[in-house]
């Protein structure tokens, strides 16, 4: 820890106090551009603090002035999961799967799946997991963890948990976001909150229930950012589906190439348990499972 005071060792003058509290606070400094001391915490970028400092970044806001002016007159075009600039599958022939797990945060999905991340580890099942910002808010430490295991790869489920809409629609009793300025926020801010967090920009988006508009796809890619739904649904988010289920839904539907879409945020439902299962009948299949980064992808209607 004391490399400073090692090869600076304070001799005559330099044993003054003005000068051992300076040479303590550069070797604080030091460290912290080490990152070894300053460790990262919560309240650096808690959702709404994070958001009030991009709306005095002149050059986030250049960009949301520039962007929001595009959509401003926009059409939102059709509102679905499988729509024109979504994409749902790999871009592969190969008996690859890329499992998803969405870590969705707000008042009822603040929850952690531990046992579910420990045996992807166990059995090393490469995932991507998609985060809200509140998920963050809420479980910083273990997103540090996750963000630091090469298995898994983080990618962007929007800052509050928003359907990404330009007009406000809705879905499952979720508001979208109202307008080009909350979209561009809930895909933007979040990207910039992870890459600040992790060091690096999410390069896919997930808006929260996989609903969105045409135009909202379009914004993502004019961030450079690719919007995706899934291609099987494996319904672990209703409530109390039974993992026999779970299963079956995920076995009955897959296919090379495709991506698969579950949850790390809920505990009590029966995504783990589910998984305990699909794995090794995936394997005896001779599948073998992917992230999402090493992939080029497509989407079943129109432009990837
Ligand atoms: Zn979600």
């Amino acid at each position: 820890m004391n490399y400073f005071l090692i090869y600076f060792r304070p001799t005559g003058r330099m044993q003054s106090r003005p000068y051992v509290i300076y040479a303590f606070l550069m070797q604080i400094a030091f460290l912290c551009s080490l990152n070894t001391v300053c460790a990262q915490t919560a309240e650096d970028y808690l959702n709404q603090p994070f958001l009030e400092r991009l709306n005095n970044d002149s050059s986030y806001m250049r960009l949301k002035k520039k962007v929001v002016h595009e959509f401003v007159n926009a059409q939102p075009g059709r509102w679905g999961e499988f729509i024109k600039g979504v994409s749902e599958d790999l871009k592969t022939t190969e008996k690859l799967i890329a499992f998803t797990f969405d870590a969705c945060g707000g008042e009822k999905g603040t929850g952690f799946d531990k046992e579910l991340i420990e045996f992807l580890r166990q059995e090393k099942v490469p995932a991507t997991l998609f985060v809200t910002g509140k998920w963050i808010d809420g479980h910083f430490t273990d997103f540090l963890n996750l963000t630091r295991d090469p298995l898994f790869e983080i990618e962007n489920h929007g800052l509050n948990h928003k359907p990404c809409s330009i007009d406000g629609e809705s879905e499952y009793g979720i508001h979208g976001t109202a307008n080009a300025a909350e979209a561009f926020d809930e895909i933007e801010a979040n990207a910039r909150k992870i890459e600040a967090i992790t060091g690096h920009r999410p390069r896919f988006y997930r808006s929260a229930t996989a609903f969105i508009d045409e135009a909202c796809a379009r914004l993502a890619h004019e961030l450079d950012i690719q919007a995706i739904s899934f291609q099987v649904l494996s319904g672990d988010a209703i409530p109390h589906t039974p993992e026999s289920v779970i299963e079956e839904n995920v076995l009955r539907n897959i296919s090379p190439g495709a991506i698969v879409i579950m949850h790390l945020n809920h505990p009590e439902w029966n995504t783990c348990e589910a998984m305990r299962k699909i794995i090794p009948r995936l394997r005896q299949q001779g599948y073998r499972f992917v992230n999402l980064n090493a992939f080029e992808l497509i989407g079943k209607n129109g432009r990837k």
